[in-house]
């Protein structure tokens, strides 16, 4: 088949999947009223492919299809550098607000194909060649996927990272049939559930010996007998023109808790299976910096546009002031800091064994640490920049109505001939970007979508290469080296 249409994406997603919004289990995704702005933005994506065919698609090595570059197991520089150019125009789709477009998890099986030998240890073959073909499967059918690699939290306690052995909350197996595996348990957060093909579980936190029963990776249908998808309630502005909630009315891409109420899992989509070598390895390696680009494209696109808006909402009130420069220059700089971290690790990308080049992943880990703490000080300076003129900011149907627009025309203009149409266009957008329910959630979604902050601040300390630091201190303490 190769790369879909949006249409033929929108075709896919019309199954049986029992997925709850609120009161009701929704019939069809592409049609209900919380949902539809983001099936068609996704569906959007699709289409963006063939409009860049010459960025995004390229054949496909033994069918000849047309396959979207984000299913490319990179094998040089120039490789990162031209699915760079592809994942750039995604990420300006949404000007970085949909994280979780299918080129993330379409990346992510890349780089799991493109180090087989992780997924074969401890006599894993099948389980191994089971990614590469799925991998394989997902490009040539162009399908939309969602994943969850977390368990769902009860007791912090207890359960630090993992399971406790015979919990019975976490997913985990029950058994196994003629054709498969039987899963039961639940996980979170399945992001873009409604508008995905497929569920991909993977691993996050390693798994302790004991806990072999949650040590699972595999990928089913969304419509998968047994598979159940709780979403929260809809960011969307379902009633809302797009002049008026710019965003939220497109991109609420969705989150979902996933619950496993004895799901059958084929034998050919079931990629590790109580295997601790495998599932406690495969996201060491080449996951992390591979999907690291996709990622922080994204991030650099979201914050360069936060710059743009932010000194767009302080010229209009001609708002020039030391203070507000430096509050300007501060999205500059964490904007500049992920471009040059993302050039720096492709240029220094390298042969990760197998043949397969992924960026280098020291770049990468300052920005793991630190950008879930950049984006809510974005926010906060909006807040700042903003102030209350994100909350006077007229509506479209307000602006319309002739006996208001006089007043609006002469009492809610801008500075420097700014009229009040593009006053209030301006303001909106940036009360959707950061203070609308969407934008409440996107806060919450950079502060824990690649696990938290703080984790990964812990983690840069503990990961780190301290060879030459050591020689530092040994040098200056007047030890040998
Ligand atoms: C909007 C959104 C979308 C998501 N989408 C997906 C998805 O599509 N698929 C998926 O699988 N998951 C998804 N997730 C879930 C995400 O993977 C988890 O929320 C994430 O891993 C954080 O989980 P955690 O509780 O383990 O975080 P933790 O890292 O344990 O953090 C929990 C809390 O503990 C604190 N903390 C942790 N370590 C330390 C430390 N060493 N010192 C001090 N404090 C610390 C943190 O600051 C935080 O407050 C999503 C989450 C959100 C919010």
């Amino acid at each position: 088949m190769g790369a879909r249409t949006g249409r033929e994406f929108l075709e896919g997603l019309k199954d049986d999947r029992v997925l709850w919004l609120r009161n009701e289990r929704v019939d069809d995704v592409t049609q209900h009223p919380e949902l539809v702005g983001a099936a068609g933005a996704v569906a959007a994506l699709f289409d963006l492919q063939h409009e860049h065919a010459d960025l995004c698609l390229e054949p496909d090595s033994e069918t000849g299809e047309l396959v979207n570059v984000s299913h490319m197991i990179p094998r040089s520089k120039e490789d990162l550098q031209r699915r760079r150019r592809c994942l750039e125009t995604f990420a300006e789709a949404s000007v970085g607000l949909m994280g979780r477009s299918p080129d993330y998890i379409n990346v992510t099986f890349a780089g799991f194909a493109g180090g087989r030998e992780r997924w074969a240890a401890g006599g894993n073959d099948e389980g191994a060649e089971n990614v590469i073909r799925y991998q394989r499967e997902i490009a040539r059918r162009d399908l939309s996927l969602t994943h969850t690699i977390v368990h769902p939290t009860i007791d912090k306690v207890r359960d630090r990272d993992f399971a406790a052995p015979g919990d019975p909350v976490p997913l985990h197996k029950v058994g196994e049939t003629e054709h498969g595996i039987v899963v039961r348990g639940a996980r979170i957060l399945a992001t873009l559930a409604p508008f995905a093909d497929e569920l991909a579980v993977y691993p996050s936190h390693p798994a302790p010996e004991g806990a072999e029963a949650y040590a699972l990776a595999f990928s089913i249908p969304m419509n998968t007998p047994g598979l159940v998808f709780l979403c929260r309630d809809s960011a969307s502005a379902v009633h809302a023109e797009r002049f008026d909630r710019p965003l939220s009315s497109r991109f609420d891409e969705q989150d979902a808790f996933a619950i496993f109420d004895d799901v059958e899992v084929p034998r050919e989509r079931v990629f590790a299976d109580g295997n601790l070598e495998v599932y406690n390895s495969v996201l060491f390696g080449t996951w992390a910096p591979n999907v690291m680009q996709q990622t922080m494209i994204r991030a650099q696109t979201k914050l360069e546009f936060a710059w743009g808006l932010a000194a767009r909402m302080a010229e209009i009130v001609n708002d020039t002031g030391p203070p507000t420069q430096m509050l300007l220059g501060e999205i500059r700089c964490y904007s500049e800091l992920v471009y040059s971290a993302l050039r720096l690790a492709e240029a220094e990308a390298f042969d990760y064994g197998e043949g397969a080049w992924f960026p280098d992943g020291r770049p990468f880990v300052p920005l793991r640490a630190l950008v879930p703490q950049w984006f809510p000080r974005v926010n906060e300076i909006f807040h700042l920049i903003g102030s209350h003129n994100l909350l006077a900011a007229p509506s479209r149907a307000q602006l319309d109505d002739p006996t208001m627009r006089p007043l609006l025309d002469r009492y809610l203009h801008g500075a420097h001939e700014v009229d009040a149409e593009e006053r209030a266009a301006v303001f909106r957008l940036a009360w959707d970007f950061v203070g609308s329910e969407l934008g409440s959630r996107n806060e919450l979604y950079e502060r824990y979508y690649f696990g938290s902050g703080a984790r990964h601040i812990g983690l840069a300390h503990l990961a780190g290469d301290r060879a030459r630091a050591d020689t530092l201190v040994d040098r200056m303490l007047g030890r040998p080296g």
